[in-house]
């Protein structure tokens, strides 16, 4: 067997990472039986640099006929002076995610015991209970409504949900939900804000079809508030595109590092897999970066677009592994511990699959 795979690279971190991704992805299939066939392609500001856009047209028609996307990251303040639309976050990342359909985010953020000391929290000697899934909304909200436009005195982006988008992205927190502890925690503004007012009736009327899950309402301030202060309350939050965007990556801090968290996003026919944090253009070309998030994401692929749960499960505690065997990238270094390079952490993994 052998899967079609598309790979977006990207920009700064992202080619560092990615390499690395394979590497372990190309580790678990020779000794699952299976292979990957690996179709490169032009993504963000690597392909503005080389065709003028951030999403060419050949890139776009190899992800859509491709079982599966595995990308790195997009951006940098080379391109950060073009107009919004020619940028690669929103004419390359958005557009990819918005032309696949790729409605939900899936973010799983999860500390591990032995790198307590990185996260910002301490629970006075007790490993915060961190192990939450954000169910993230990804091609509606503010970041798509229309109309949008950008004056030298005025600019103005559109909040819109429609109820169709909000059923459907609950419908996977609810379903995620029943996996993961039962308890789904909606985040919405209901109190300020319509589309959130229509977010939380939509959910609320969805409630009796899942008996078994215990739903909750939360304001997108307070549990901003909640995740520092008491983590171990979540199991799966599902919430929109801005809030999740915010939220996943304050969750993500809880966990030691952006590094660290992979993220599956998912449509109707391919999916899309990616670190969560972005080309860290700060730490980019030293060989330096936590190539984890993209190996994560590389598990995660796994299990939702090609049903290798044996495989992917191997990745996961390949990755748990290498933490507890005490390797690190300076990004998840505890006090007396010596970072390893991006490539080690690779070889690290790939070893103990
Ligand atoms: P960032 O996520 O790139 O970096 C934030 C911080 O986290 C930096 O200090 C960085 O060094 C660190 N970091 C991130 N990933 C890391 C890793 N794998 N290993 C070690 N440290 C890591 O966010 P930013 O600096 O705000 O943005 C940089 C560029 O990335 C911008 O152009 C932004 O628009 C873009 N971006 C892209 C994506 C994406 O491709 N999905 C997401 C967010 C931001």
């Amino acid at each position: 067997m052998s899967y079609d795979i598309a790979v977006l690279s990207g920009d700064h971190i992202g080619p560092e990472v990615m390499k690395e991704g394979l590497k372990v992805l190309d580790a678990v299939a020779s000794s699952e039986g299976f292979s990957f066939n690996y179709t490169e392609a032009l993504i963000g500001g690597a392909a503005i640099d080389a065709t003028g856009s951030p999403l060419p047209k050949d890139t776009l028609d190899l992800c859509r006929s491709s079982g599966a996307v595995y990308l790195g990251s997009v951006g940098g303040p080379e391109w950060d002076n073009l107009p919004p639309e020619k940028r690669p976050e929103v004419g390359g990342l958005l557009e990819v995610r918005k032309s696949l359909g790729l409605f939900a985010n899936l973010r799983p953020v999860k500390l591990y015991p032995e790198l307590a000391s990185c996260c910002p929290l301490d629970f006075k000697g007790k490993t915060p209970d961190v192990d939450i899934l954000t169910v993230r909304e990804l091609i509606g909200c503010v970041y798509f409504g229309e109309p949008k436009t950008l004056t030298e005195e005025e600019g103005l982006d559109t909040m819109i949900y429609r109820r169709h988008e909000v059923e459907r992205i609950l419908k996977v927190g609810f379903k995620t939900a029943g996996s993961r502890g039962g308890r789904l925690c909606s985040v919405d503004k209901a109190n300020v804000l319509r589309s959130s007012m229509l977010w939380r009736k939509t959910a609320e009327n969805m409630r009796g079809d899942y008996p078994e899950i215990d739903l909750s309402h939360m304001y997108v301030d307070n549990a901003a508030m909640q995740l520092i202060l008491n983590p171990g309350q979540f199991d799966v939050i599902v919430t929109g595109n801005l809030f999740g965007d915010i939220l996943s990556d304050e969750s993500a801090a809880l966990a030691g590092s952006l590094g660290m968290l992979p993220s599956a996003s998912l449509g109707p026919s391919v999916h899309l897999f990616e670190p969560s944090g972005g080309s860290a253009p700060d730490i980019a070309g030293k060989g330096i970066a936590n190539p984890l998030a993209q190996i994560l994401s590389g598990a995660m692929m796994l299990e939702h677009s090609f049903g290798e749960f044996k495989a992917a499960g191997r990745i996961y505690k390949a990755v748990e592994k290498t933490i507890v065997d005490g390797f690190r990238t300076g990004d998840i270094l505890g006090p007396g511990e010596e970072a390893v390079s991006t490539a080690a952490i690779g070889d690290a993994v790939a070893e103990r699959l």
